[in-house]
């Protein structure tokens, strides 16, 4: 056939008429480029045919003999239609049975040569197959659904497994010796790939002594071109935009010497951890770089990234630019604003903050001397960039807390002609292969380690009906001096009765419980003002019991706490269960995390809360949470940028996205996307995952 043959579509392959191809359509079967990559669910191992005389119950056997003898015949009560054969080899004979599938009667006729694989049964009247898949071998087609390992599709629609195998094979023998192919030969060649059309072949129809194990694990050479194949053409759309994007150089060029690195030191009121100086290099080192920087900062909660990220702004300031950081509430920015000012307070730069809550006529002073220059690090909330603000110098914008926001955040820097160097924080780890897709375009450093000297988090995974001991936990906690949170889940469409229970439950805790310390409560119906005053109160200690519908805001430093007790725990995701976890052990005191439950959980659920009592590491929690819930899930309902993939899967085959990415990134950053390549990420990419633009 024709060299465009993969995009032909199904109707012109023979045996395919209009009707079986609306058919196929309706399974998303187009063009024989849909059939070929829709790679086979697993596979099963028929090759080995067993002499009839070695068959022992209880496996599966494929055998090849002839048809001896057949009888169909009807049972008496109930009227089912057995359809009885013998098959016989040189070594012996064996009884097949099928059930209510007569029309065999015209197919299975004595002499006839035929293989068998099924279930080896044992039963009163000796050994049989029990409805075991069968092929009649003749001369042109031999082995298709027998005699060889089997591919096995997803059913889809009308469209069987076994005809689905059919125009595989059809599509396959029509299929060029020579394909062209989208991976640059030297890429091939590096990592060792399959030639396309090869590995085309031997997904779906293996060789008979590939390993069954390793491909129903998707580990064969052929599968992993096939993976390959689509991460990098994914990748290389990520890695071009990127590049696009930062193509054109920064409008001022910035330098360190051991004057900004001693001035650097000075504020520092402490030593770095290994991964906090590994994630600083890998910042200061970008900011030297012709092209903004665009990078997202990860460690977990009390990782210390705030330091990292005033001494990234303290380069800047030093190179006579101006920073902004943002954070997403007036809680956290006012946080961060005392942090910093207090570390800057010796140094000759003028710190700032900016929120909601200015007061008007501050507000203009503070324009003023955004404009002016004279302000050198101006901290606030996520409208700072967004406002009328003019920067005097805008060198560094430091966006915590908010990647996804902080994309769109860039974008719209840029729509303002400014290109400052952007460094996002997350302390919600991301898992290496969703950052990986979601976030190709950024750059990401990782802070692994906390500082030393933490006191660690004691996690319980509690019944509902050990709540007194909780109590008891809590009050000991408050009698030396602690503070408690206590998390109400608020499930989507019920939110009302979550939060009547949440309300009667703070009532309760307050009249019965604990009368003699002061119960307050945080939800989401609230005005940001008033939920702020309860916020602040519970930092200043005036509250001692927060009782929350919401998630705690995130990144929320309240030291003095020490218990956060989850109720119905097991509604809770794993990564949300950890950022709870992490606004307690932050003081110098022993923390408690109590997960209650409420019987029945499910398994997943137990699996969850099992796995936040064995690990405190976000890292390792976010890796367990994809796994348990799959990327799609992972991001909540939240609009996300994953690829809708054909062969590949984000969580099973993480390692080759990985190579993706460097082979992407590696030939673009060469200047080598050019012809096919890059006709594909302009005219195609976008189309074939689904994606969406963010932002
Ligand atoms: P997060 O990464 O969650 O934003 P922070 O930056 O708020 O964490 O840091 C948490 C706490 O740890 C802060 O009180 C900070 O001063 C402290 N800290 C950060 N780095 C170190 C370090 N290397 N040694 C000791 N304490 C540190
Ligand atoms: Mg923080």
């Amino acid at each position: 056939m024709r060299d465009d043959l993969l995009s032909t579509p199904l109707q012109f392959l023979k045996g395919v008429g209009p009707r079986k191809a609306a058919d196929l359509a309706r399974a998303g079967l187009l063009t024989v480029e849909d059939l070929l990559y829709r790679l086979p669910f697993r596979y099963e191992d028929r090759s080995k045919m067993q002499p009839i005389v070695s068959l022992r119950p209880g496996n599966k056997a494929a055998v090849l003999g002839e048809i001896k003898s057949c009888k169909l015949s009807i049972t008496r009560r109930r009227g089912f239609k057995i359809f009885n054969a013998v098959i016989g080899d040189a070594s012996g004979a064996i009884r097949c049975t099928w059930m209510n599938q007569a029309y065999l009667a015209d197919i299975l006729v004595p002499h006839q040569q035929v293989v068998i694989f099924g279930d080896v049964k044992l039963d009163s009247s000796g050994l049989h197959f029990m409805n075991p898949e069968y092929e009649l071998v003749t001369d042109d087609l031999t082995g298709l659904h027998t005699g060889r390992v089997v591919p096995f599709y997803e059913k889809t629609g009308t469209v069987t497994p076994n005809m689905q195998r059919k125009l595989v094979r059809q599509a396959l023998d029509e299929l060029p010796a020579e394909i062209p192919d989208l991976l640059p030969a030297d890429i091939r060649e590096r990592l060792h790939l399959l030639p396309r059309r090869a590995a085309n072949e031997a997904t779906h129809f293996p060789p008979n002594d590939a390993a069954v194990d390793e491909l129903n694990a998707f580990r064969t050479p052929a599968q992993r071109r096939m993976i390959f194949e689509e991460f990098f053409l994914y990748q290389v759309g990520h890695a071009w935009r990127r590049h696009a994007t930062s193509a054109d150089p920064k409008p001022f060029v910035l330098k360190v010497d051991d004057r900004i690195r001693s001035s650097a030191a000075k504020i520092l009121p402490f030593k770095l951890t290994p991964g906090q100086r590994q994630a600083l290099k890998e910042i200061v080192e970008d900011m030297l770089e012709p092209q903004p920087m665009h990078r997202l900062l990860q460690g977990d909660v009390g990782a210390g990234k705030t330091i990292v990220a005033l001494l990234a702004a303290i380069v800047a300031m030093e190179n006579g630019l101006q920073v902004a950081f943002m954070a997403p509430t007036e809680i956290l920015a006012s946080q961060h604003y005392g942090n910093i000012a207090r570390l800057l307070s010796q140094s000759r730069f003028r710190v700032d903050l900016l929120t909601g809550s200015t007061p008007p006529l501050h507000k203009h002073t503070l324009y003023a001397h955004i404009e002016r220059g004279t302000t050198n690090l101006i901290v606030g909330t996520h409208a700072l960039v967004q406002e009328s603000t003019t920067f005097h110098k805008l060198g560094l914008v430091v966006i915590d807390e908010q990647h996804r926001f902080g994309v769109a955040q860039r974008a719209a820097l840029r729509g303002k002609g400014l290109r400052p160097d952007v460094l996002l924080m997350t302390a919600t780890p991301i898992p290496r292969t969703l950052a990986l897709t979601d976030y190709s375009e950024l750059d990401v450093s990782k802070i692994p380690d906390l500082p030393p000297g933490r006191t660690p988090i004691r996690t319980w995974v509690k019944p509902e009906s050990r709540r007194d001991e909780i109590y008891q936990l809590i009050r000991d906690q408050l009698d030396a001096g602690r503070q408690a949170y206590i998390i109400y889940p608020l499930v989507e469409g019920s939110e009302k009765i979550d939060l009547k229970s949440a309300t009667e439950m703070a009532d309760h805790l307050q009249a019965e419980i604990f009368p003699a310390y002061r119960v307050a409560l945080l939800h989401g119906r609230m005005k940001q003002d008033a939920k702020d005053r309860v916020m602040s109160a519970f930092a200043a200690g005036q509250i001692h019991i927060l009782v929350s519908t919401t998630v705690v805001e995130v990144g929320v430093d309240v030291a003095n706490a020490s218990v956060m007790v989850v109720e119905h725990a097991e509604r809770f995701g794993l990564s949300q269960l950890h950022q709870l976890r992490g606004r307690v052990g932050r003081g110098q005191w022993e923390s408690h995390c109590v997960l209650l439950y409420q019987s029945p959980w499910t398994d997943d659920a137990r699996e969850r809360l099992k796995a936040l009592a064995d690990s405190n590491d976000g890292f390792v929690i976010a890796e367990r949470d994809l796994e348990l819930r799959g990327p799609g899930d992972f991001f909540g309902t939240r609009q996300s940028g994953l690829p809708t993939l054909r062969t590949g899967d984000l969580v099973r085959d993480r390692d080759v996205m990985e190579d993706a990415h460097r082979e992407a990134r590696r030939i673009v950053e060469q200047g080598g996307l050019s012809g096919e390549l890059l006709q594909f990420v302009l005219e195609r990419w976008q189309q074939q995952f689904g994606l969406i633009e963010v932002g």
